[in-house]
């Protein structure tokens, strides 16, 4: 077993996968078993792309339930993993001379608790949730994953969650399942192969990409949470795609794992 631990992309998707159980779920729930038990976990979540770069610091932080129009029972859903202020402020100093607050307004939104639910469902690792600086070019946050790297090896699994191809405008909501579109299993399949070999400029500067990347990412903040994890690949990690599929068309809910499972 490897002492230094991975980092996970999570497609999150339809925020009721936090009720269901499905092969998405299913799967991230192996993930959590599979994966050596982490000390803490640092969540980037498309959820909180707001200006500046802020940690939680709350050791209690609160189940954010930022959605609308969902069932009653999605808005009664807790997430009641402690915080972890000591990794705040070890964020915060990888990341000097960056300014990142110390947040206590934000907590756990559902990008990351529809999933973490799944995969430690006792709730029993302290979180820290990083923002995503909406101002900031994708370069940036992609050298934040870099400079965040160190942190596989104490003890922490880092989290990016989003979604690869993020599509709203074309998604089916309800029963009705598409196929995948055309141009979102064509970037898919693209990012793929540019994540296995390690292409991360390419990746970095994906709207130079074509026709299939802009439809696939009409808008970065579910995409950018990719970009944290890769920063933090080593030369020898191997890279794999632990949950595949697209749901209602134009959501990719592929994860993307960095470094080995066990
Ligand atoms: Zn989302």
């Amino acid at each position: 077993m490897s002492d230094i631990l991975p980092a996970i992309f999570f497609g999150h998707g339809n925020p009721m996968n936090a009720l269901m159980q499905n092969a998405y779920t299913e799967a991230w729930r192996r993930i959590g078993e599979e994966t050596p038990r982490p000390r803490a976990i640092l969540a980037i979540s498309a959820h909180w792309f707001v200006p500046g770069t802020g940690v939680t610091i709350s050791t209690a932080p609160r189940t954010i339930h930022d959605f609308g129009g969902f069932p009653r029972e999605l808005y009664q859903v807790r997430y009641p993993a402690p915080g972890d202020p000591a990794l705040a402020r070890r964020v915060q100093a990888l990341l000097d001379p960056l300014p990142v607050t110390l947040d206590d307004t934000w907590g756990l939104d559902h990008g990351t608790w529809s999933v973490l639910t799944h995969v430690y469902p006792a709730a029993d690792v302290p979180i820290v949730q990083l923002s995503i600086d909406e101002t900031r070019p994708a370069a940036f946050h992609y050298d934040i994953g870099r400079r965040l790297a160190p942190l596989r090896g104490e003890g922490v699994l880092i989290v990016g969650s989003g979604n690869l191809v993020h599509n709203l405008h074309a998604y089916a909501w309800g029963r009705h399942m598409p196929d995948p579109y055309d141009w979102a299993v064509r970037f898919e399949e693209e990012a793929k192969g540019l994540l296995v070999s390690g292409e991360h400029t390419r990746l970095v500067d994906y709207e130079s990409l074509g026709r299939e990347a802009l439809l696939s990412i009409p808008t970065p903040d579910h995409y950018l949470p990719l970009l944290y994890v890769i920063g933090t690949r080593q030369s020898s990690d191997p890279i794999t795609f632990p949950v595949s599929g697209v749901d209602g068309g134009s959501i990719s809910m592929l994860s993307v794992r960095v470094g080995a499972a066990t």
